[in-house]
């Protein structure tokens, strides 16, 4: 199922998403992996549960991980975007609202 949607290796993909860096959510949706910022609402993918999810269609899980962390829409991060992530101050308030 999963064949005929995704393109069939990383080379195809990395092209895919090179050309259009937002059909990552795409890919996400399909597999079911797509998160909201608990911040600024924004749509985002969390690397490791896309990672897993397809490791088993490309049985790479370093290769996925160093093709994907580099798209504007991956965050290391469940709860929060890259955006967000790569903004210290927000970051900081972030975690200051959770303690309280
Ligand atoms: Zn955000």
């Amino acid at each position: 199922m999963l064949h005929l949607i995704l393109p069939s290796d990383l080379d195809a993909l990395r092209e895919l998403l090179d050309e259009n860096p937002e059909s990552l959510l795409d890919v996400a949706a399909v597999v079911n992996c797509l998160g909201t910022c608990g911040l600024c609402e924004r749509r985002f993918v969390p690397v490791a549960p896309l990672v897993e999810s397809l490791e088993p269609l490309y049985g790479d899980s370093k290769g996925l991980h160093a093709l994907l962390r580099h798209n504007q829409y991956i965050s290391l991060s469940e709860a929060i975007c890259g955006f967000c992530h790569a903004d210290p101050g927000l970051l900081n308030m972030f975690q200051k609202m959770k303690k309280l």
